[in-house]
């Protein structure tokens, strides 16, 4: 990790973040656009970081699988029957292409469960604004490329996110696998 970016991460996500968190109490039409803000950030400068990545955890949120789905994933995804319903199916297979690990949180306690288990060098995970920069926070200094879902019916359900943005984000850690500084 280089210095830089590590200074910069700290000033963002320990002080940056709860500054904005607090404005956004008064503010709050403008809280999830602070929120946002936050997760761009902290991609940009992991993005400039010079890590040294063996492990990647893809992190989903709960709500990106099908509402009508009456199939438990939250601690085995791998018992997605994959009809193709939701992304859940493709982004197994996408995670299975590259050879990393694949988890879904209900919440933030069992996103840092399943970090404690896996033991990420980095992470790219998927939330809204609200749980993808307080999971940033959260998982310091594991580097996190943070990408936002998509939610055609509102928050909370039936959730969605850019494939190829995940993708783009596992290859750029893949990219930075077991380089020699
Ligand atoms: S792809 Fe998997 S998680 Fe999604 S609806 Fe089908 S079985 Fe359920």
């Amino acid at each position: 990790m280089k210095a830089w970016t590590h200074f910069f991460r700290v000033v963002i996500l320990k002080f940056a973040y709860p500054l904005l968190m607090f404005l956004g109490t008064f503010l709050k039409t403008k809280k999830t656009d602070f929120q946002a803000y936050i997760v761009t950030l902290n991609n940009l400068i992991v993005m400039r970081d010079n890590i040294n990545v063996n492990k990647i955890l893809v992190l989903l949120p709960h709500c990106i699988q099908n509402s009508k789905c009456d199939v438990r994933l939250t601690f085995d995804v791998f018992k997605c029957r994959r009809c193709g319903q939701c992304k859940i199916k493709d982004l197994i297979e996408l995670t299975e292409k590259y050879g990393v690990s694949i988890a879904i949180a209900t919440g933030g306690t069992i996103a840092r469960k399943v970090v404690k288990e896996v033991k990420p060098d980095a992470i790219v995970a998927v939330a809204c604004e609200r749980d993808l920069s307080s999971g940033i926070v959260d998982t310091y200094p594991i580097p996190v490329l943070g990408i936002l879902n998509e939610r055609p019916f509102g928050p909370c359900i039936d959730t969605t996110v850019s494939l190829q943005k995940v993708e783009e984000a596992l290859i750029w850690f893949i990219n930075h696998q077991d380089r020699k500084h």
